[in-house]
């Protein structure tokens, strides 16, 4: 069988699609693009918003449309959510809740083989075996990998239905997680990307109920838990880095990020998400911080990690978000001199308490907010990086990529800024991919991209060899 995925939503959905990716060849089928005609389309979809809703099910429609014979599957939070009940999805023949992901193949085998018998009748169905995610997840990209170690939030966020979709806090166990890394260092990926759905919680589950964890367990653990497992990662052989998911900033004490910074393969870049830089604002999306708090903790990681890359995410036009308030996100974003900001523009999600609330906003005053905080974003991007210059830097490099007319090798470095050095694309460079070498900064190429000084490029070959 041909069998076509397409993924939406988060890093986790990513890794997930991998896994069942991975299943499907190891039993023999063949992965094909979501734009080629497929026997069966795989959407693994989001919810996080009414839009990722509109989104899952127009894909879903897409797949039915590029082959009306196909077997078509909905998997993930769209479906945990109620889609399976929506009329507009009478194009799905397959409905797979999150935890059933892992059932994929036999059922795909079995709705494959009912339809070759029956025509183009539907099989509709779904599983309800539990599998915890065990086995190394093979990546599109040959040199970072995403590792999940952690399922389900119990902090339920005002804007936000992940609690109530993804289920309880289930974390992996540590000897299996590090099984799996090292499984993929063998396989010669030279970074992972740890994530989770709250990657803080991390193990708070391993030795408690679940039902009896209150949402700021992982604080009385001082994110222990989470510490323990980053240093078995950092013993793995072969594997150069450790990047880390989205961390929930009151993890960040004293102690936490004096740990953290001992760990040494652990890239300096924290994605602490804020989402607002006003107080009021934060209360209504029932954040456990203030503006103030988290600007302590930006502080920290600043005291133990040289230029960490502190990157964010914002949602603008909150409901009853005044001018004022959008004004207090600006200046704080200012103030905390991020590294990249992720802006986002509220999207209502039916079955959240920040659907119920009055005083939402027009698509126009979201728009014009999105519009000024992401001129602000680039401005403090390009402030960060311009640190950069003059440096050198180690750079894992990935790919050979064509801007303009000129090619670059093009990679990251630890603080996750992408680098090219420009090459004519001789075997001698594509070698170099999946390897990591040393350049200087030396300008920019577009924004948000610097160049490396290809004098460097023979230390970069020794360095291989
Ligand atoms: S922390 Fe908040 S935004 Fe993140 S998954 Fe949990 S409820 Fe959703």
């Amino acid at each position: 069988m041909k069998i076509a995925f397409l993924t939406l939503g988060c890093k986790v959905n990513s890794y997930e699609t991998e896994k069942m990716k991975q299943q499907f060849e190891e039993r023999g089928h063949e992965i094909a693009a979501f734009q080629e005609k497929a026997d069966v389309y795989v959407v693994n979809t989001c919810t996080v918003t009414n839009i990722a809703d509109r989104k899952s099910r127009k894909m879903l429609r897409r797949a039915r449309n590029r082959n009306p014979e196909a077997v078509i599957v909905a998997a993930g939070c769209y479906v945990d959510s109620g889609g399976k009940q929506d009329p507009a999805d009478g194009s799905v023949d397959i409905f797979l809740s999150n935890k059933e992901k892992l059932q994929l193949v036999e059922l795909v085998e079995q709705a494959w083989a009912d339809k070759q018998e029956r025509g183009a009748e539907a099989v509709r169905c779904g599983g309800n075996m539990e599998r915890s995610i065990t086995e190394a997840a093979r990546q599109e990209e040959h040199t970072r990998s995403y590792l999940k170690v952690q399922n389900g939030c119990n902090q339920y966020c005002s804007y936000c239905i992940i609690p109530f979709v993804r289920g309880p806090l289930e974390s992996r166990r540590p000897e299996e997680v590090l099984r799996e890394a090292a499984s993929l260092a063998q396989q010669g990926y030279q970074e992972v990307v740890v994530t989770g759905i709250h990657l803080s919680s991390y193990g708070v589950d391993l030795e408690q109920a679940t039902d009896r964890i209150t949402a700021d367990r992982f604080l009385e653990l001082e994110g222990r838990p989470l510490l323990q497992l980053l240093s078995g990662l950092n013993q793995i052989e072969g594997l150069a880095r450790i990047r880390l998911g989205s961390l929930e900033p009151r993890i960040i004490t004293p102690e936490f990020a004096r740990a953290l910074s001992r760990i040494s393969k652990i890239c300096p870049h924290f994605h602490l998400s804020l989402q607002s830089g006003s107080d009021r604002v934060l209360q209504r999306m029932n954040r456990h911080y203030t503006a103030e708090e988290y600007l302590e903790k930006v502080e920290l990681l600043r005291r133990y990690f040289d230029h960490p890359a502190v990157t964010t995410d914002i949602i603008v036009g909150f409901p009853q978000e005044t001018e004022e308030e959008f004004q207090e996100t600006c200046d704080f974003v200012k103030k905390a001199g991020f590294a990249k900001i992720h802006v986002f523009k509220y999207s209502r999600r039916r079955g959240t308490a920040a659907d119920r609330m009055e005083g939402q906003l027009s698509q126009q005053a979201k728009g014009e907010r999105s519009d000024r905080l992401l001129k602000l974003g680039a401005e403090l991007e390009q402030h960060y990086q311009s640190w950069f210059a003059g440096r050198t830097e180690q750079v894992l490099w990935e790919e050979i990529t064509e801007i303009g007319d000129k090619k670059y090798l093009m990679g990251y470095n630890e603080r996750y800024v992408r680098i090219g050095m420009e090459t004519e694309g001789n075997p001698e460079d594509i070698s170099l991919c999946n390897t990591i070498g040393n350049v200087r900064i030396v300008g920019q190429i577009v924004p948000g991209v610097l160049s490396g000084d290809p004098i460097e490029r023979q230390e970069t070959i020794n360095k291989k060899k």
